[in-house]
This record gives structure tokens, C-alpha cells and sequence, in this order.
């Protein structure tokens, strides 16, 4: 008995079908999705596979077939709908099969019959702390990888690599120096962060509802589709607070009660404790969980019981997509429209591709559920590609939409009110205060520090050929600086900037951050406590979950944060919700920033008034006029998506063109610069050459956004073209044509932020 497998992990040169020899006694348990360890190569160092396919005979030369070592799990870890995904997913995304088999076989599963780890700890953190100051260090990563530890105190080796990216050699030789050590034990002894209480709280999470009637039509089409067992794709699109939740939960519970499973995915920042009760609560034992703060052992249980059939309904964030389920029927993707259902490191997947990947091997169905869906989605679902199921009314009579107020930031700084809190919203706030209710203040700031806003009227500087804010580059050989579009490469130097509203040449770094506000408010209230939810206050593991506790607590009654606060938090006594810099998310330097800007004003505000007690959201911006922020106001998404389509059609970006980003990196820039011409050269003369039906477009070559990142630099091309197999073609021949050493590159065939 022969059979061939697939390494885990395998780079493109050994991403092959190796044939190995079955011995005598692994035959009755070696399977088509089965984990085995197989010598390879001249050395024949182990490798860990898995096997696709098992065959009687052999028709080669068998001399130079080498037997498997070992069966690394009694019964398969792969399903067959997953093996036949395998091939499909390494296509779309430009990955190896390898690197497919290592989503869906994660290392819980490989390392669970040898739960030991390597961690690695500071020797002394006096020394750490003395080691960096002293500026002695030249290496950015074992700065990062001291700077880490000092943070976090003890961890894996492999978490300290995958969290700050860097490699196993330059984590050894700070052991080498001394000034860390690495020592094996035993994973088990890591105490679980979160422990989700098996004893659910009564009351709200077990609640069962009548549906309304647009719940009900919603659940039957849905339900006519699951048993028809013909991938169908339905949009859920209904407003915040229209019930969506309890439209999953009862399609859920039907699928379950006949044998079938369900994939449920939400952002991973929606994976909160209030989410997690709220569906094992209906759902009851049935559900596996998987969330990042599972502790290895604690993961392969859930995973083992999703295998099992123990577990019928996955809840995750995008990687549960890959789950092995048995007998999928369902899969659901809330919040459709969130951007962490794109992976944003090698493989670039998108979990709602593959959700439809594997709706069309399995036949099951899948759901997308948004109040705000994303452009492609909901263009997908007017052309007919998806079916539209609308919730129009908020599900709880009692619970009346947020009134949605403009305010001129223009009017108030003349009033004297400074740029950060509007007096309106201060009075609001007040109120709140003394009704003892509660506050919720949005600032995002994710990606706009290198933009430019006029100092006079408060517009974005941005691009004549695309709309998207530019961004700020120093060009370090002589010293001046320019602004850059990161999507046509269009250049204009700072001294030349004027603002195309008020044509004045006088411009600032755009926004100011959640430290200050929070001070600022401690100025204005100085009675009121205030938590912040940033990237900084985060940092810590279980941190996030302890912010959201105390706020339910009512231990503070401000809240402030980035973007990470919109999303899915339940509060009842929240009655206003501000969200501040708005005009800054249209400053974003990503084509996606209107989306995302309408997107999180309705999120935010669906934070208000969620109780009994009506809401008031206050939208902070020098433009207030602009049609984005009138709509918004409004919660008029129709008007928006037909703003945002036409938009998309003009400079043919998606859905009306696939959009891709090749990026090089390298850490001497002189270098960089002349093999990103070179590729340069290569992309021009290999486009020139195709058929005009593929309609390429390329950009480039041009500094990323973040043109440094881990001691690197970066430049990037955008290619425009038909559709994404078009544009994969094209990554195609760059990996097939360039040494891989020489030009490391990345290729994204679904960017999203610029
Ligand atoms: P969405 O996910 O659409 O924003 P949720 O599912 O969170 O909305 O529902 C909003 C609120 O309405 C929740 O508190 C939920 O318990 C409640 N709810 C949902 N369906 C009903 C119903 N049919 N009757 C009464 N309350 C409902
Ligand atoms: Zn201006
Ligand atoms: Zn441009």
C-alpha cells in the first residue's frame, strides 16, 4: 500500500506529491486526510504530512520509495471536502498546498501527542532594561524581542516569533548574550487566560424571543436554502439592533437539531465573554469556541470535538473557516463587511472567499450579516450573485433608533470650544452624567498619521487621481519631503501642496490621539472616570476583556477608543455616543476609507440608546455638509452604497476591477530601489505583451504608506486588472521569473487598506 501526502508548511520547492510506502502495521488506520511524520530529503529529517491519497499499487521505480514513520493521529485530520479545498485555496491565494494544510492543521494538532514548548524568559529585567537604554542593541529585533518580554513577561518561542516576526536565530543569539535563556516545559502547565464559565448567567443569555415577522421570512428563506443543499449566499442586511443575532441563533439550532454543523465566524475583537455566554447560553454544549487566548492544550480539545461531531457549532474568528467540521450545512460570517476576515500575513486569505469555497464543495450555505455590508458584497447581492434578506426595524419595539446630530468643528473652535470636544456633545455628556448613564467616545486614528489636513479649512490633502488621502514620505538623500498617492504613485513635493478647497499652503499632521483626550477630559469632568481602549491599553493579554468588564460595571461612565469600541459591545445604559475627527477616516490613504467611515459612524452610533433609553450620537467634522457624513447621519445605506459604486466605477476600482499589491522589501534601500525598478521593467514589458481583454493597469514602483517596518524598506506596485485570476497570473509568472532571495516579495490579490 502506497499513498502521497503533502508536507505541512512546504515552501514552493517542496510543495510536490511525494509518494511514500504504507508498512504492514499502519495500513488499517492510514486514510486520505490522515497526519503522518515522514522522512525527507538526503538527511531524511522528519517532516510532518498529510496524506490525500492512498493507492494499492505503485507504477514507478518502488526501489526509492521510503515507508511513512508514523501515524501522528489515530483517525484523520482532514475531511474530505477540506482535502479537496486544498488545491482550490492555494490557487486563489497564492500560498503553497502546504501552507493550506497548515491553516486547517494547526500546531495544537501536530504538537498534541508532544505538548512541550520551548519558552523563552528574561534573565533579569534590569539588564533587559539597562541593555536597551544604553542604546547598545543595533538589531531592531532583539530590541522588539527584549522590549516584548519586558511587556509580557515569560512566553513561547513560537509566540514571540509569530507577535513581532522575528526569527529563531536572532531569539538564540540573545541567549548567546545572555541576556535571555530558553527552556523546555510542558505547555499544560499554562494556566487558561480566560476560563469561560461553564455556568452561564440566566436571564438575557438564555432568553428565547418570538420572532418578528421580518425574522421569521428571514429564517425560512434561509432554512428553504439550507435544505436545498445548493451553496446558496444570502445577505443579511438589517440595521443595528434588528435582531441578526437571533435570525443565526435559530438557524443554528434547526441546522444542529438534523445532524449537521455550523461554521459561525465574528471579528475576533467581537470574541468577548458577552458574546461567548450569549451564544453557548442558546446553543448550550454543542458549541466549540476558538479564540486567541486558548492555551494549546485547551485548543486542541476544541478542535478534537469539532472533529468528533462532539461540537456542531464552530464559533471563531476568520481561521474557523478551516474548522474540520463533520456534515457541514451552515456557515455564517457576522459582521461581513469587518476587515479582520482578511488575513493580513502570508497566506493572504479572505475567510469570506473561503466560505464560499467551501459552500461549493459542501453544498451548505452560507450567511453574511451586516447593518453596513461591504461595497462588494452588497453589489453582489443587487446583481443576483446573493439573496437579500432586509430587517428594516430595530427588534425590540422599545428600542427607538439614535438620534444622529452634525456638529461644525469649524463654528465651535470659533465659539472657543478647542478641536476635541464640541460644545453640544459636553452638554449631552453632562446630562448623561447625571442621569447616571453613560459615554462612549470614538476616535479612530488608524493610519492617519502620515497624512496632511489644511491648517485653514480642515480638508485632507489628496490625491487629484484617486480621492485618497496622500501620504507624507521624507526622501532622505537631500533631505525635502512629498506627498505620495500609494494607489497611482502620483508625487507632488510638500513645498508645492496647496489645499484644493481654500488653496492655502499651510498644513498639519492630521488628528491627535487618545492620551490626549483622555487628559482633556479629565480637565473638562474632572469627576468622571474614563477608560480607554487603544492598541496601547491593550497590550496585555485579557486586558481588552477587563476594560469591557468594568465599563458594564458602570465603573467608569466615559469611555474612549479607537475603532476596536464600535464593534458588537452591548451596553444599555450608553445614552450618547461621539465620535470624534470624523473627517479623519475619509483621510484614510486607503480607497476603502469612505466605506469604513460609513461603516464605523453606524457602528458607533448602534452602540446608543440600545436599552430603553433613546440615544444621541454626535458626529464631530469641519465638513459636516459632505454627502458620507449627511448619509451617515441619516443611516441612509442605500444612499451611500450608490455614492460609493459610482465612485468605484469611475476609477474602476473593486468590484469593477480586481486590485493587486506587490510589495518589495529589502533592507538596504540604494538596493531596493534598483531591483524595484527592475521589476518595474519586467511588469511594463510582460503587461504590454497581453491580450487587452485582462484591461492591466500598473502603478508603480512607489513607497508603501509605511515605508519602514522592521527594519526593512518597502516598495509597492498596483496592478488593475479584469478579475482576480487575471491578476493571480501575473503574481504567477513574478514568483516563477525572480529569485525569491534576491526580491522578496508579497503578493496581495485583495488590499484593503492603502
Ligand atoms: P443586531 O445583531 O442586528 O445588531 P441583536 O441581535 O444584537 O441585533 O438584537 C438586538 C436586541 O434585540 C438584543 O438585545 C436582542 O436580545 C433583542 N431581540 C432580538 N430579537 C428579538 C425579538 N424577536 N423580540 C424581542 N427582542 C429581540
Ligand atoms: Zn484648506
Ligand atoms: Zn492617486
Amino acid at each position: 500500500m502506497y499513498c502521497s501526502v503533502i508536507l505541512r508548511g512546504a515552501i514552493r520547492q517542496t510543495d510536490n506529491l511525494y509518494t511514500y510506502r504504507v508498512p504492514e502495521e499502519l495500513r488499517a488506520d492510514t486514510y486520505a486526510g490522515s497526519l503522518v511524520s515522514v522522512p525527507f530529503g538526503k538527511g531524511d529529517s522528519k517532516k510532518t504530512a498529510v496524506v490525500v491519497d492512498v493507492m494499492e499499487e505503485f507504477n514507478g521505480d518502488a526501489r526509492y520509495i521510503k515507508d511513512i514513520d508514523s501515524l501522528l493521529s489515530k483517525t484523520p485530520v482532514l475531511n474530505p471536502d477540506q482535502l479537496e479545498l486544498i488545491e482550490k485555496v492555494s490557487e486563489r491565494f497564492n500560498c503553497t498546498r502546504g501552507d493550506v494544510v497548515e491553516l486547517m492543521v494547526p500546531s495544537c494538532v501536530v504538537n498534541h501527542r508532544n505538548p512541550v514548548e520551548l519558552f523563552a524568559e528574561l534573565v533579569s529585567r534590569e539588564k533587559a532594561e539597562e541593555v536597551l537604554q544604553s542604546e547598545k542593541l543595533r538589531s531592531a529585533a532583539h530590541i522588539n524581542i527584549l522590549e516584548y518580554l519586558l511587556e509580557r513577561g515569560k512566553c513561547t518561542k513560537k509566540e514571540l516569533m509569530a507577535s513581532i516576526s522575528c526569527s529563531s536565530a536572532q531569539i538564540n543569539s540573545l541567549e548567546k548574550k545572555g541576556l535571555i535563556t530558553l527552556v523546555k516545559e510542558s505547555s499544560d502547565a499554562e494556566e487558561p487566560q480566560l476560563a469561560i464559565s461553564n455556568d452561564i448567567p440566566e436571564g438575557k443569555f438564555t432568553e428565547e424571543y418570538d420572532l418578528s415577522d421580518e425574522q421569521k421570512d428571514a429564517v425560512n428563506e434561509i432554512l428553504k436554502g439550507i435544505d436545498s443543499k445548493k451553496d446558496n449566499t444570502y445577505l443579511l442586511f438589517g440595521i443595528t439592533g434588528s435582531g441578526k443575532t437571533e435570525v443565526y441563533l435559530n438557524i443554528a439550532k434547526k441546522v444542529i437539531s438534523e445532524g449537521g454543523s455550523v461554521i459561525y465566524m465574528v471579528p475576533e475583537i467581537s470574541l468577548t465573554p458577552q458574546t461567548i455566554n450569549w451564544i453557548k447560553g442558546r446553543l448550550g454544549d454543542s458549541c466549540a469556541v476558538l479564540h486567541s487566548r486558548l492555551t494549546d492544550k485547551q485548543r486542541y480539545e476544541q478542535w478534537n470535538n469539532i472533529r468528533t461531531g462532539k461540537a456542531r457549532v464552530i464559533v471563531g474568528p476568520r481561521s474557523g473557516v478551516f474548522a474540520p467540521t463533520v456534515n457541514l450545512r451552515l456557515i455564517i460570517l457576522d459582521e461581513e463587511h469587518d476587515g479582520s476576515y482578511k488575513a493580513e500575513s502570508h497566506p493572504r486569505y479572505s475567510a469570506r472567499d473561503i466560505a464560499r469555497m467551501r459552500a461549493k464543495i459542501t453544498g451548505c450555505s452560507v450567511v453574511l450579516g451586516s447593518a453596513t455590508p461591504s461595497v462588494e458584497s452588497f453589489y453582489a447581492a443587487q446583481a443576483g450573485a446573493y439573496k437579500l434578506l432586509e430587517l428594516k426595524n430595530r427588534a425590540r419595539s422599545e428600542a427607538t433608533l439614535p438620534e444622529i446630530i452634525p456638529v461644525d468643528m469649524k463654528e465651535q473652535i470659533k465659539l472657543g470650544s478647542g478641536d476635541m470636544l464640541s460644545l453640544p456633545l459636553r452638554q449631552a455628556m453632562s446630562v448623561a452624567f447625571s442621569e447616571n448613564k453613560q459615554v462612549i467616545l470614538l476616535l479612530n486614528r488608524r493610519g492617519f498619521s502620515r497624512t496632511l489636513v489644511c491648517e485653514d479649512c480642515g480638508e485632507p490633502y489628496t490625491c487629484k487621481n484617486c480621492s485618497v488621502a496622500m501620504t507624507l514620505h521624507n526622501n532622505r538623500r537631500n533631505g525635502t519631503q512629498s506627498l505620495i498617492c500609494h494607489y497611482c504613485g502620483y508625487t507632488v513635493p510638500s513645498y508645492e501642496a496647496r489645499c484644493s478647497f481654500c488653496n492655502s499652503n499651510h498644513f498639519k499632521k492630521a488628528g491627535f490621539g487618545t492620551q490626549q483626550l483622555e487628559e482633556f477630559l479629565h480637565s473638562v469632568f474632572p469627576h468622571e472616570k474614563v477608560l480607554r481602549m487603544d492598541q496601547d491599553s491593550t497590550m496585555t493579554p485579557g486586558a481588552h476583556k477587563e476594560i469591557i468588564e468594568k465599563f458594564a460595571a458602570k465603573e467608569a461612565s466615559i469611555l474612549i477608543g479607537t475603532q476596536m469600541i464600535a464593534k458588537g459591545l452591548d451596553f444599555p445604559d450608553v445614552t450618547v455616543v461621539g465620535v470624534l475627527g470624523a473627517d479623519l477616516m475619509l483621510a484614510s490613504s486607503s480607497f476603502k476609507a469612505s466605506e469604513r467611515a460609513f461603516q464605523l459612524i453606524t457602528q458607533a452610533a448602534g452602540r446608543a440608546g440600545r436599552g430603553e433609553h433613546p440615544g444621541k450620537v454626535f458626529i464631530q467634522s469641519f465638513r459636516p455638509e459632505q454627502p458620507l457624513l449627511q448619509f451617515a447621519c441619516t443611516q441612509n445605506y442605500r444612499a451611500f452604497y450608490e455614492q460609493e459604486i459610482e465612485y468605484r466605477q469611475k476609477l474602476k476600482l473593486p468590484p469593477y476591477k480586481a486590485l493587486g499589491e506587490i510589495v518589495l522589501s529589502l533592507s538596504d534601500e540604494e538596493t531596493l530601489i534598483k531591483r524595484a525598478n527592475e521589476v518595474a521593467s519586467y511588469l511594463k514589458a510582460f503587461l504590454g505583451f497581453q491580450d487587452p481583454k485582462y484591461q492591466f493597469e500598473i502603478y508603480g514602483p512607489m513607497p508603501c504608506v509605511i515605508y519602514e517596518l522592521r527594519g526593512r524598506y518597502r516598495m509597492s506596485f498596483v496592478i488593475k486588472a479584469v478579475n482576480k485570476s487575471a491578476i493571480n497570473g501575473v503574481f504567477k509568472r513574478l514568483i516563477a521569473d525572480f529569485d525569491h532571495m534576491k526580491y522578496p516579495m508579497s503578493f496581495d490579490n485583495d488590499p484593503q487598506d492603502g
